[in-house]
């Protein structure tokens, strides 16, 4: 019903011994400490900057490769090139476009340990996060090709006699893809197929963070039939590429992940431009919530908490940050919470038994062990999971839990593996439900409930975007959970979902007097 005529990607069977030895096996023998990386721009000089060094999140001894940043010169070629190539691109029928696209997820499924083991050293992703990320990013590539075939194609509209008249949609011109280190190939690929299928030409910007991975996906992208003039690279921090991109009157588009923070520097350098109104889609933070009730399961709860707060060390827009648990059962939850994340396997995201992986640098330790300051201050710590010793030098912070009295005691989002634990009394339901509303974010919610009336006024009364009830709150899955968030969290349209496409595209319509 979603437009996709084919099924998510398989991935592997993670409790298949055998399948995950082989795979095991084949991500170590994809490890380099040589990759290298730099802008992908036809007939452009060689840019006049410093090559950065990649270290290893899990072990920062370990320098992995090298990436390019690109300079001004690299970003005119690239501007010059994607605005002559769009025209073509976009008269190329979609059918073909999607192909490409079809093409791309089939080489990327054939490549799943490569990608993972990139995936691993330069995001700290853990081995199912790895599976995940690639899984995602097919179910993307295939999922917008598909849609777009039929989204794509001129409609004939009703009209009088003598007359035909035609809607289509085309490609708005040049987009800018700045994706982010979460999800260095999903995110990354999911925004790069949406603006290519509907007929853009793409600047892709990496984050600064996973600036490889980038590199390796474009590369995928050109192999599988991008031509390299539509699809350029241009790596680079946000300050000076991403600025540099948005200021530019020549980008039709921007489609964004990150913070709420840069989404409004974005809109608001788009605005500061002459010419054409840019247009914006942004995903991004959220200060995420779960609700249980008193007629919660202990135990299902417990392990749904601690997969939305702790899988991807908690890197997730979507993980959940405040638990709000009933009082009547808070005390065995908080109980159960603490014995579970005694059980946390933080470390070496590289072993299969590993739950926890590091953070992604050495700025988002710095953010975490501030925050840990003043919670250790201002609130009870209920848990502190152990790390290995191999998590010496690396960028590791050991999940967290903490009791607290109010929401207004967090001040910004924390991203990474630190939780909050809120007792409610029966009576406050409502009350709950609208402090969330008023952080101003509005992106995932998750119930534990088994009284329908509870989930229904909940999910009825809460502003955001994803909403799930008696389950863990990550890893929406592409055309079966469209994903995205309202208010603070981002600008609507949801990711893998029946309504991203059109906001990438312009609409015509062709009437003829026949
Ligand atoms: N789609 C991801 C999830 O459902 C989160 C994406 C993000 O962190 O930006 O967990």
């Amino acid at each position: 019903a979603l437009g996709h005529d084919r099924d998510n990607a398989m991935g592997i069977n993670l409790s298949n011994d055998e399948q995950l030895r082989a795979l095991a096996e084949q991500i170590n023998a994809a490890q380099r400490d040589d990759w290298r990386a730099g802008p992908l721009v036809p007939g452009a000089p060689a840019p006049a900057t410093a090559a950065v060094e990649v270290s290893n999140p899990a072990d920062r001894r370990q320098v992995i490769g090298h990436w390019q940043p690109a300079d001004a010169a690299v970003i005119e070629c690239a501007m010059a090139n994607a605005t002559a190539a769009q025209p073509d691109w976009d008269a190329t029928p979609v059918a073909s476009r999607a192909a490409i696209l079809e093409h791309a997820a089939d080489l990327l499924e054939q490549r799943m340990p490569q990608f993972m083991a990139l995936c691993t050293r330069e995001a700290g992703k853990t081995i199912p996060d790895g599976v995940a990320e690639v899984r995602e990013a097919v179910d993307f590539l295939r999922y917008y090709a598909g849609q777009a075939r039929t989204l794509v194609a001129p409609e004939a509209l009703p009209g009088p006699t003598g007359e035909t008249n035609t809607l289509q949609l085309a490609g708005r011109g040049v987009f800018a893809c700045i994706s982010p280190w979460n999800f260095p190939l999903a995110i990354f690929i999911g925004q790069v197929a949406a603006a290519l299928v509907t007929g853009n030409s793409v600047l892709a910007k990496p984050a600064e963070q996973t600036t490889l991975v980038g590199f390796e996906a474009v590369k995928l992208l050109h192999e599988a039939g991008v031509p390299e003039a539509v699809l350029q690279l241009v790596p680079g921090d946000g300050a000076t590429v991403g600025a540099a991109l948005t200021g530019d009157a020549r980008i039709a588009g921007v489609v964004f992940t990150g913070s709420n923070g840069t989404a409004l520097a974005i809109n608001r350098a788009l605005a500061a431009r002459d010419g054409a109104i840019g247009t914006l889609i942004a995903e991004t933070g959220g200060q995420n919530a779960l609700i249980a009730d008193s007629s919660a399961l202990p135990e299902q709860l417990v392990k749904d908490v601690m997969a939305s707060a702790f899988t991807s060390a908690g890197q997730r827009c979507s993980a959940a940050r405040v638990l709000f648990v009933q009082e009547d059962i808070a005390d065995k939850v908080i109980t159960m919470l603490a014995g579970a994340m005694a059980e946390l396997k933080v470390g070496d995201p590289g072993q299969l038994s590993t739950d926890v992986g590091p953070v992604i640098d050495a700025d988002a330790l710095g953010m975490l062990d501030r925050h840990a300051e003043r919670m250790q201050a201002e609130a009870r710590l209920i848990a502190k999971a152990g790390l290995g010793e191999e998590t010496e030098h690396g960028t590791y912070f050991a999940p967290r839990a903490w009791e607290l009295k109010s929401l207004s005691q967090l001040d910004r989002e924390n991203f990474g593996p630190a939780l909050h634990v809120i007792r409610w009394k029966a009576s406050e339901l409502d009350q709950v439900i609208d402090t969330i509303n008023s952080t101003g974010y509005g992106l995932t919610l998750g119930i534990h409930s088994r009284i329908d009336e509870t989930v229904e006024r909940i999910a009825a009364r809460a502003r955001v975007g994803n909403v799930y009830v008696n389950r863990n709150q990550v890893g929406a899955v592409v055309g079966v959970q469209p994903f995205g968030g309202q208010r603070l969290s981002g600008t609507g349209p949801k990711a893998g979902g029946p309504h991203y496409l059109p906001r990438f595209a312009t609409e015509k319509v062709v009437t003829i007097n026949t």
